[in-house]
C-alpha cells in the first residue's frame, strides 16, 4: 500500500460488487474525527494493492479484492491505512528522497488498526502478494496459470477442487481457491510427471 501523486493512465475502474461507502464513513468517524468523511474510492486491475492519491482523496483498491467474501475488516484496515497517509504526509529523508512510511505512520497504525494482523494473515491466504520493501508497497501479482487436464484430475481427486483449464492469480472469482493448494496440487502432479 503506496501513496503516489502520479495519475494513473491505464486503470479501469471496475464495476464494484462491494460498497465501501458505510466503511470509509464510519473509519473516518470512529479513527479520524470526521476529516476524511469526502475519501472516494473505486476498484480498479493495478499493479498495487492499494495506494491512495493525497490531492484527490481518492482511494484505489485492487479488483481481486471486489468480492463479497472479503472480511470487512480487511477494507476497514486497508481504508485506515490509506487515511493514515493523508494524516501523516510522506517526509524527505536526509538524503532527499521522500518516505510515505515514516516511523511515525507505522506506530500511529499499529496503535489505532485494531484488526491489522489478522487482516494481513487473510490477505497473504488469500492472494498472490508480492512486497517491494524499496518502494514501500504490496503487489498483486497477475500470472496466468494453465492446467492439464491431468492436474485437473490431481486437484479433483486430492482436494476436491474443480479446476477451470485456466486461471488467472488476480481475478477475484478464483481467489477461493487457495494458492497454497493449487501449488500444491499442481507441484505434486508435475513432480510425478518428470519422475516417471
Ligand atoms: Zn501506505
Amino acid at each position: 500500500m503506496r501513496h503516489t501523486e502520479r495519475k494513473p493512465l491505464l486503470l479501469q475502474p471496475q464495476l464494484p460488487y462491494r460498497n465501501l461507502d458505510h466503511i470509509v464513513k464510519s473509519v473516518s468517524a470512529q479513527h479520524f474525527k470526521n476529516a476524511y468523511d469526502d475519501v472516494t474510492w473505486s476498484f480498479v486491475i493495478q499493479r498495487t494493492l492499494a495506494n491512495i492519491m493525497p490531492a484527490a482523496r481518492h482511494v484505489q483498491i485492487h479488483n481481486v479484492l471486489n468480492a463479497t467474501d472479503v472480511p470487512e475488516d480487511v477494507f476497514v484496515t486497508i481504508i485506515i491505512h490509506e487515511m493514515l497517509h493523508l494524516e501523516i504526509p510522506a517526509v524527505k529523508d536526509k538524503k532527499g528522497k521522500w518516505n510515505s512510511h515514516p516511523d511515525e505512520f507505522w506506530e500511529a497504525e499499529r496503535n489505532r488498526s485494531p484488526n491489522r494482523e489478522a487482516s494481513w494473515d487473510w490477505l497473504y491466504t488469500n492472494l498472490p502478494l508480492e512486497r517491494r520493501e524499496r518502494l514501500q508497497c504490496t503487489d498483486v501479482v497477475g500470472k496466468l496459470i494453465r492446467f492439464s487436464p491431468e492436474e485437473r484430475a490431481a486437484a479433483r481427486v486430492r482436494f476436491g477442487i474443480e479446476l477451470p483449464a485456466r486461471i488467472r492469480s488476480d481475478d477475484p472469482l478464483f481467489r477461493r481457491i487457495s494458492f497454497d493448494k493449487w501449488y500444491l496440487a499442481i507441484a505434486e502432479t508435475r513432480r510425478k510427471n518428470s519422475s516417471g
